[in-house]
């Protein structure tokens, strides 16, 4: 729209054809108008000024364009990205902090500009769902919202995120899709020591088989993200890529650890996190997973701990890898040898996937 004249009535013309459309689109003039600055566009532009705060005046100049520009974007229209040198804004933008405030998350002041809160508010959201974090707010970001808005209504800012953060999951683990990841595997053994005749990949690629029956007993469906050989390495990302196309709403992978001492021991587990952000769901399973191992066995609690490990970082939903026991140690190696305790490693991790479905925050 040009933007350094000014527009009133009597005039006509192309300029004045944009105005009418847009006004239009706002419902405040009918939809057969004409062409032409009459009376009732006169009418519909300060009508507009009114509800925007600005001169009323009936006179169409640049600060009336501009928000008449601003005005007609409805979320979903157009990506929403933070462009520092030039921010985006308009009423999509309004649209999107409205929600996200409800919801709990801080976009800032509601003022129709994708500034940096903004910007910050959504990464928040995106890690919240599960989503990559990148700030944007493009379809995924925007059915996640949609899907959102419908559960979650009143509370308290804090419990109205974790309930955002859980309600994409809902209240079983049944119909849920779930990559569970041997770590290793192939000419890639991991971890090995003289203490088990059992490699870090043989005992991974043990514990998530029996992860994986036990979940899909529950009604999920589980896939394993590599099969028992392979010819080559695969690596975290690809891993991670997996569990992106299946549409994994978690991953839990599986490693054990070694040391050059024999005395640590116990058992670990990871979810995203840097010291200025984190998953939310990732870091509750972590927890779940890590309090169900070590009431059900004897290791010792090496607690949860936030990581920025590429399997973690690459997958777009909570990602969390648990390290079982230390081979470098010759409990923790007796253990890992023992099926029955490959089991109820298995039965921990199950009840702890189970009670993040069950017991919302
Ligand atoms: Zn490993």
């Amino acid at each position: 729209m040009p933007v350094s004249q000014l527009y009133k009535r009597g005039d006509s013309g192309l300029a004045i054809q944009e105005f009418v459309q847009r006004l239009q689109g706002l419902g405040l003039l009918d939809k057969d108008h004409s062409d032409s600055f009459d009376q009732a566009l006169d009418d519909a532009v300060r009508h507009f000024q009114q509800q925007r705060g600005l001169l009323v005046d009936g006179i169409v100049g640049p600060h009336t364009i501009r928000a008449l520009d601003e005005a007609h974007w409805v979320l979903g229209d157009r990506l929403l990205t933070y462009q520092v040198s030039h921010l985006l804004r308009g009423d999509d933008i309004v649209t999107l902090q409205k929600r996200l405030t409800e919801m709990g998350f801080a976009p800032g002041r509601i003022d129709g500009i994708f500034g940096r809160q903004t910007f910050l508010a959504v990464q928040d959201f995106q890690r919240n769902v599960g989503l990559g974090a990148d700030g944007t707010c493009g379809p995924a970001t925007l059915s996640a919202l949609d899907r959102l808005a419908k559960t979650v209504q009143g509370g308290a800012p804090t419990a109205l995120r974790e309930q955002a953060a859980l309600s994409r999951l809902g209240a079983t683990p049944a119909g849920r899709i779930i990559v569970v990841d041997a770590g290793h595997g192939g000419p890639d053994i991991g971890l090995s020591t003289g203490l088990c005749e059992l490699s870090e990949a043989d005992i991974a690629f043990d514990i998530a088989t029996r992860i994986e029956g036990r979940l899909t007993a529950l009604g999920a469906s589980a896939f394993l993200s590599r099969p028992s050989d392979l010819d080559t390495e695969l690596d975290e990302q690809t891993r991670a890529e997996f569990a992106n196309q299946a549409g994994a709403d978690l991953v839990i992978s599986i490693h054990a650890e070694s040391v050059d001492n024999a005395i640590a021991n116990g058992v670990a587990t990871y979810f995203y996190g840097t010291p200025t952000t984190h998953s939310t769901v990732g870091e509750q399973l972590a927890q779940l997973i890590q309090d169900e191992i070590v009431a059900r066995t004897e290791l010792l609690d090496g607690r949860v701990h936030d990581k920025t490990w590429d399997l973690l970082r690459w997958t777009t939903m909570p990602a969390v890898r648990v390290e079982i026991g230390y081979l470098s140690n010759p409990t923790d190696a007796a253990r890992l040898a023992d099926p029955g305790f490959r089991d109820a490693i298995a039965d921990a991790i199950v009840i702890g996937v189970h009670r993040l479905f069950t017991e919302p925050a």
